[in-house]
This record gives C-alpha cells, sequence and structure tokens, in this order.
C-alpha cells in the first residue's frame, strides 16, 4: 500500500499567522496515525493540504514518494477517501451520493455500504433543498446523517488511503459505536489518518501524534500518552 509523509511543512491561511510551523510525520503503509489536539490546533488543515484544497506553504506532501502537486487531481481523488467534518451533499438521491466515487458499484455493494453506515431507511430519498417536486422522497437529513452518507460513500470507495476527520463527532455515543466499527473494517490494513478532538476515539492507532499550536508536541500510543495527561 501506499505511503503518505509530511515533510517539514509549513502554512498559513494569512500570512500574518502561521498555522503549521513545520509538521513531519510518516503513515506507513497499512497502518493508522491518528492526529489529536485541541480545536484550532490545525488539524483539519493537514487533512486539507493531502487533498490539495491548499498547497503547502514550505515543506512537503507526499504519497508514495510522490509531491502531492505531481498527482492529477484525478489519481490523488482516486487514491484517498475523505469522511470530512462537514459534508455536503450533491443535490440528488442519497444513493446516487453514496454511489459517487464508484459509479460501477453494484445494487448489493451500495445496499452492504447503507447497512453499514446505517442509513439503508433513507437511501431512496433526497437531501434538503432539492427541487420541490420531489414530495415526499425530499429528506430533512442532521448533520450526523450527513456524516452517515459520507462515511457509506467512503466504505464503498474504499480507497488505499484513507482519511477520517473527526468521521463521527456529528453522531450519538450509541450510533457512533456502530459506526466506528464499520470504519475500522474499511480502515484495516489500509494506510489511514485518523483526526480526532478526543485522545478515547483512537485508542486502535498505531501511533498518535499531538498538535498544539501548530507543532508537533507530542507523539506515542495511546497508553503511553494516557501516562503522561
Ligand atoms: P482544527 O481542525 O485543529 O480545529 P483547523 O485546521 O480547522 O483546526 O484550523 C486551524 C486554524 O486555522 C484555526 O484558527 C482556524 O480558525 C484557521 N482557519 C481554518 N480555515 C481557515 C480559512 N479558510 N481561512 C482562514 N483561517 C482559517
Ligand atoms: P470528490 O470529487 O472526490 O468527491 P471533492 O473535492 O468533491 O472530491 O470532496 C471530497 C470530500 O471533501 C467531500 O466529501 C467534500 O464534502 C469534502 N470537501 C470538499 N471541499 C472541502 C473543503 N474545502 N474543506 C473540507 N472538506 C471539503
Amino acid at each position: 500500500g501506499p505511503v503518505l509523509k509530511f515533510n517539514d511543512v509549513k502554512f498559513h491561511y494569512d500570512p500574518d499567522r502561521e498555522i503549521l510551523k513545520g509538521i513531519s510525520f510518516e503513515v506507513p503503509a497499512g497502518k493508522t496515525i491518528a492526529v489529536v489536539g485541541p480545536s484550532g490546533a490545525g488539524k483539519s488543515t493537514i487533512s486539507r493540504l493531502i487533498y490539495r484544497f491548499y498547497d503547502v506553504i514550505e515543506g512537503s506532501v507526499e504519497i508514495d514518494g510522490q509531491d502531492v502537486r505531481d498527482v492529477t487531481q484525478k489519481s490523488l481523488r482516486a487514491a484517498v477517501g475523505m469522511v470530512p467534518q462537514d459534508t455536503v451533499l450533491f443535490n440528488d438521491t442519497i444513493e446516487y451520493n453514496i454511489r459517487y466515487g464508484r459509479p460501477d458499484a453494484t445494487d448489493a455493494e451500495v445496499r452492504e455500504a447503507a447497512r453499514l453506515a446505517q442509513i439503508s431507511d433513507f437511501i431512496d430519498g433526497l437531501p434538503d433543498g432539492f427541487n420541490t417536486q420531489v414530495g415526499e422522497r425530499g429528506l430533512k437529513l442532521s448533520g450526523g446523517e450527513k456524516q452517515r452518507v459520507a462515511i457509506a460513500r467512503t466504505i464503498l470507495k474504499s480507497p488505499p488511503i484513507l482519511i477520517l476527520d473527526e468521521a463521527t463527532s456529528a453522531l450519538d455515543t450509541q450510533t457512533e459505536r456502530e459506526i466506528q466499527t464499520a470504519l475500522d473494517a474499511v480502515a484495516q490494513d489500509r494506510t489511514t489518518l485518523v483526526i480526532a478532538h478526543r485522545l478515547s476515539t483512537v485508542i486502535n492507532a498505531d501511533e498518535i501524534i499531538v498538535l498544539r499550536d501548530g507543532r508537533i508536541a507530542e507523539r506515542g500510543d495511546h497508553e503511553g500518552l494516557l501516562a503522561q495527561e
């Protein structure tokens, strides 16, 4: 599998305020690395740099030794799957939204992804805001339900590199626990970067990186970091 690497990455949105002040880490092939830290530490920014919503100011992000700036958008999208914090759905059926990224998927595969993400009940519905003629198919989805649609899409796409950016943060505890099991299955043997607020949600990570004020403040395994708290 591919390796994901950050080489002394510096980044700012606004030149007056550095967000990442030289971040280096590596997600070895098939491993899961978690980045945790307080709100505003720059965690989501890391995922945006991988997907090239923004480019690094200094340093580089590499996938399999190749700078992401030298990879086509198409192959980047094929290699990396992301469950973002805030999911924006396409104005089409939930099924279309799940299939997006893998239009060739069979109906059975789509149904299985929907089952794992617990959205089987509204797979034929349409997200709210879509044209009023749809009548009773129109859905008002909560943040957590949208999150589950993004999770189903990612389960179906099953990308070589997985980024979970607070993927279960919008879910209630019971749903979170159940969906975490589905996500763990997708992450199994895949190169995975997990972004989380709390240490307690990343017990299974091979390494945990604590980001604070744009720098790596600590790194270690779950037990080691807990011991320092
Ligand atoms: P985290 O995910 O750790 O909460 P983010 O990476 O989302 O942190 O944000 C890090 C900092 O960058 C925050 O202070 C945030 O306000 C700021 N920030 C995020 N996105 C933008 C943007 N598009 N423009 C300007 N500042 C931003
Ligand atoms: P794709 O074409 O592979 O779906 P997109 O660029 O549409 O790629 O988005 C990939 C995922 O990232 C989507 O789930 C989308 O909601 C999310 N996303 C899109 N733009 C941003 C952004 N600026 N910041 C964070 N997440 C985003």
